[in-house]
């Protein structure tokens, strides 16, 4: 039996890993020349970048019980928000100590006359946000966020994906934030984890061992018809069984006789890619935030990481180092050279004291096409089609991509593990627990 999986980021890795837990022997096609997707990183003289991913708050038994057979250094989920030469404590929403009183009472009146409407009455994100914090708020620091982070109008999104991941203070809770620091930390994790040694990766160290990864080996051509996919150099493999952790944007432009309406939805599914500017200093107390948030327009960078403090393994002796994140829209580059990015945000952190020229010893740009899925107002109804043709064709498809979710890296961990046990059940294989 020819079990193939498309893709080594940590869906792809969990399928094949489930798989071997249930003795079915699988082989992975990654396109990359190493595995791990978005939890991979890169080094530059010392200095280890994650490509994206940050910390772990995982609580399923399941993955927990891979993530934590490596060290890890626990972290208190406090991070900051950078506005206008202002920081503030996050979320900003019940932390606005630092600003100016005239912005604090107008957010603070806006927030008493925000309307009440019921959720499912809400059009869309950029009324959402309006009814929780009121407009002064919302226009000015999740709405621009927004363009930011999401590289669309908050009008533009539906609100199905907000969950509990914008806190939503009480009129007592903003009210002490005005007038104090010391309020206590509401974000929706309580704690953070990251591997001690070689990056977040290493959390999936537990999963690759027997397991037959072929790098360097992106996949072409699908064939339904005869089930074979092709590589880039040429050679075919046959398959009785496909995993495939591919966007689903990517993955119908490769299989044969798609029919139209299918491409068309797949066209039709938006998502965010981002730059990644990632700099090593040469003193070890540069970087003294976990991560923070920007909100002025000004600064294209919407968030910024620090590898060194999610673990000193991440720098040599004595450096420390950040990381920024810049969002653009489904591929389509800045109107920049990368260059130029490079140069902005430097200049840019310089300018709000981050740290000095002479400081910098290491400056890095790249970009990673997939970021994030973008809910927009049509992604259930586009998704559905892409994902009923997958499975009309028996193609398995998992992870944050293939499922075209907001997964978080346990949950892509999750979503391979059960696109594992549905082709143990199709199989007719019972699971080991
Ligand atoms: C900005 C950002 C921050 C994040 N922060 C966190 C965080 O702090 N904590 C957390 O838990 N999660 C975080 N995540 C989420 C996490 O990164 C993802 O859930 C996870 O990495 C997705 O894994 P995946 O295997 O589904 O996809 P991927 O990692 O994208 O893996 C897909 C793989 O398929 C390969 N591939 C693509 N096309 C082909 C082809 N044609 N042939 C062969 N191979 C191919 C790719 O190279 C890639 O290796 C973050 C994500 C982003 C974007």
């Amino acid at each position: 039996m020819k079990n193939i999986v498309l893709g080594a980021g940590i869906a792809g890795i969990a399928a094949a890993y489930e798989l071997n837990r249930n003795d079915i022997k699988s082989v992975i096609f990654e396109k990359n020349n190493d595995w791990g997707g978005l939890l991979d990183n890169f080094e530059i003289e010392g200095f280890r970048f994650d490509k994206f991913v940050h910390l772990s708050f995982a609580s399923d038994k399941y993955v927990n019980d891979i993530f934590y057979q490596t060290e890890f250094i626990s972290h208190d989920p406090v991070s900051q928000n950078f506005y206008k030469g202002h920081w503030l404590k996050h979320p900003a929403q019940n932390n606005l100590f630092q600003l100016e009183k005239e912005e604090k009472e107008k957010i603070l009146a806006d927030f008493k006359s925000r309307k009440d409407k019921d959720i499912s009455e809400i059009a869309n994100y950029e009324e959402w946000l309006r009814v929780q914090y009121g407009n002064y708020f919302a226009e000015n620091f999740p709405m621009v966020y927004t363009e930011k982070y999401w590289t669309v109008e908050a009008k533009d999104l539906e609100t199905k994906w907000v969950g509990n991941r914008m806190y939503k203070p009480t009129l007592e809770e903003v009210e002490q934030g005005i007038v104090s620091s010391e309020t206590p930390n509401t974000y929706y994790a309580k704690e953070m984890r990251y591997p001690t040694k070689g990056g977040y990766k290493s959390f999936m160290m537990p999963m690759v061992k027997n397991l037959d990864i072929r790098t360097n080996s992106g996949v072409n051509k699908i064939n339904l018809s005869n089930k074979t996919i092709t590589l880039s150099d040429d050679i075919t493999y046959e398959f009785d069984n496909l995993i495939s952790s591919l966007p689903l944007t990517e993955i119908c432009k490769l299989i044969n006789d798609v029919p139209s309406h299918v491409i068309a939805a797949s066209e039709k599914l938006n998502y965010t890619s981002g730059y990644l500017v990632s700099l090593g200093f040469n003193k070890p107390d540069l970087a003294d935030k976990l991560w923070f948030y920007i909100y002025d327009k000004d600064i294209l960078s919407a968030r910024v990481y620090s590898p060194s403090m999610k673990s000193p393994d991440n720098v040599p002796e004595g450096c420390s180092s950040i990381q920024a994140e810049i969002y653009f829209n489904k591929g389509q580059k800045l109107d920049l050279s990368d260059a130029e990015i490079l140069e902005h945000t430097i200049n840019k952190f310089i300018g709000i004291g981050l740290f000095n020229e002479e400081d910098l010893v290491v400056k890095d740009i790249r970009s990673e096409k997939y970021a994030n899925v973008i809910f927009d107002h049509h992604i259930y109804e586009n998704r559905k089609i892409v994902l009923d043709f997958l499975e009309k064709n028996n193609i398995i498809s998992v992870g944050r991509f293939g499922e075209w979710e907001y997964f978080w890296s346990d949950q892509s961990l999750l979503s391979g593990k059960n696109g594992a046990i549905k082709l143990l059940e199709k199989i007719n294989k019972k699971p080991i627990s």
